[in-house]
């Protein structure tokens, strides 16, 4: 089966190479950023396995938590030195609170009124994150957009 690996400092993903493919496409249509275009450069250029870092590739990592929220994939923890399967990790999030999502929610829309496609970011920021079911280690957190 064709992968992509994508290592992070604690954690070793794995995910199918067609998931992988159709949620950067489908990105692209939601979003104007060029990561994407790159990365998708990058995985077409290396046939069968293609392996990324985070610390060359980090967009690659909300396309990471995208999939795992799917429950795409598996992870190697690297402190326990065991596979875990997407839909075992646990996601969690940090930033603004509740109230705050909420309020976001809500200009989101209106913003999606007025432009229809491709609403500009409105600059609230919450951190996403996942971690390992046994020892609770944090394999990837990102800071994510709320759009
Ligand atoms: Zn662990």
């Amino acid at each position: 089966m064709s992968t992509v690996i994508f290592e992070t400092e604690e954690a070793i993903f794995q995910f199918n190479r067609h998931a992988v493919m159709e949620c950067l496409n489908h990105r692209k249509t939601l979003y104007e950023i060029k990561e994407l275009d790159l990365l998708l450069d990058v995985i077409r250029s290396q046939p069968e396995t293609a392996t990324l870092s985070i610390e060359e590739h980090r967009y690659f990592g909300f396309i990471a938590l995208d999939l795992i929220n799917d429950g795409e994939g598996s992870a190697l923890c690297k402190t326990c030195n065991k596979q875990y399967r997407s839909n075992q990790l646990k996601v969690f999030t940090a930033g603004p609170d509740e109230t705050a999502f909420k309020t976001s929610a809500g200009k989101k829309r209106v913003f999606k009124d007025l432009f229809r496609k491709k609403p500009k970011p409105i600059g609230l920021s919450g951190w996403k994150g996942v971690k390992c079911p046994e020892g609770g280690h944090t394999l990837i957190f990102m800071r994510t957009w709320i759009t």
